[in-house]
């Protein structure tokens, strides 16, 4: 058997979209992108969203949209996809990492005031794994001390805080739609915003700096083209109307994994959303035992046909970052300790029951033989 780390679920509708901007001869700024954009300003209930043509891109304008700078200083987290971070090093601004939570592996909201200088300008939260940081605190301090505040939610489409939707707290979320995110548009991302004034920034910056009113040829400031095509958006216009079903889908493949691991008595714990947050499913990640063979379990699964990854390497001990601003391990203490036991288990719409019971049964083995 062989079990995939993640899978699209695409059906006849995605596929009905994309011939239809295939017929339509009109393969960018078409109806379709003007289409996915409103579905996102539905769904959130908020007044501007800008798609684009990956999550880092529109994290990147985000952070140009609010004039982050080289030298200001921006609070987030080193237990993260590395684009989180990379979109601050594009302009010259400076990661500055809080530790984790090690139940919830969100940046430890508790920690932040620790941090502030004159300098910080930010705050980047990461909604790691579909559950939303503690956006009360986080909020209040951003307010008392006068910061902007970037949503990554990436990879928390539909999750909620106090019944209140990632992405639409800060003065930018961000979500991504590459082939593993809760929806897809094969490469693609979105901005989302509640000030005009951001949403501006961002169409001119995705579009060669072309101001609202320019012309084709006429560039108000210097831009990206960082726009998405219809084709991928006629994807996403699909995979937004089957939002519910989708999420719907892998909140049930999770339970069952769930279940499996009560059943098998696999000695692993779950990363625990807090009780006012809502959890999007996204990946399915597991705490190994504090000192097991976080390679040898990726290895023997791997082995079995199954597919699994470290999720997520700390990103302040790569290399680019440890080149660039000399950490040394011991740095995150909490963030190291969990990136050494976490890892992800493939997840996805369509997992048999079947698969699951394989993937759970070989993970309880695995962890046997350590
Ligand atoms: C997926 C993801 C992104 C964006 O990724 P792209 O591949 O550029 O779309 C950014 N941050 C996090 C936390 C992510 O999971």
């Amino acid at each position: 058997m062989f079990v995939p780390l993640a899978r699209p679920d695409l059906t006849d509708l995605e596929k009905q979209y994309v011939l239809e901007v295939l017929d339509s001869g009109q393969l960018s700024f078409g109806e379709k992108l003007g289409r996915f954009e409103d579905a996102f300003r539905q769904q959130l209930q908020i007044p501007h969203a800008v798609a684009m043509n990956s999550g880092t891109s529109a994290l990147h304008v985000a952070v140009k949209a609010l004039g982050l700078k080289s030298g200001d200083e921006v609070i987030t987290t080193p237990y993260s996809f590395i684009a989180s971070s990379n979109c601050l090093l594009f302009e010259g601004a400076v990661p500055v990492f809080v530790d984790i939570d090690p139940h919830t592996l969100n940046m430890d909201t508790r920690q932040i005031e620790s941090v502030i200088t004159p300098r910080t300008k930010a705050i980047l939260a990461v909604h790691v794994f579909g559950q939303t940081c503690q956006m009360d605190e986080l909020m209040r301090i951003a307010r008392k001390h006068n910061l902007h505040v970037i949503e990554d939610a990436c990879e928390a489409l539909g999750a909620e805080w106090k019944g209140k939707q990632a992405g639409t707290f800060g003065d930018a979320g961000v979500f991504a739609f590459y082939a593993n995110k809760q929806v897809t548009t094969g490469e693609g991302g979105i901005l989302v915003t509640q000030r005009k004034d951001v949403a501006n920034a961002a169409y001119g910056l995705r579009n060669q700096g072309r101001a609202p009113e320019d012309g084709w040829l006429e560039h108000t400031q210097v831009g990206y083209n960082y726009r998405m095509s219809d084709l991928q958006a006629a994807v996403g216009v699909a995979q937004m109307e089957r939002l519910s079903e989708l999420l719907r889908k892998r909140e049930e493949k999770a339970e069952r994994y769930k279940e499996l691991l009560r059943e098998y008595q696999v000695p692993v714990t779950l990363p625990q959303a807090l009780e006012e947050c809502k959890i999007s499913w996204f990946v399915f990640v597991v705490i190994l035992p504090e000192n097991a063979d976080q390679a040898g379990v990726i290895r023997f699964l791997h082995d079995k046909g199954i597919q699994s990854k470290p999720y997520f390497p700390a990103i302040h001990l790569q290399p680019c970052y440890r080149k660039q601003f000399f950490f040394e391990a011991g740095a995150f203490p909490v963030t190291e300790r969990m990136a050494k036991r976490t890892i992800a288990i493939p997840f996805h719409t369509q997992l048999t029951e079947e698969e699951q019971r394989y993937v759970i049964g070989q993970l309880a083995v695995a962890l046997q033989k350590g």
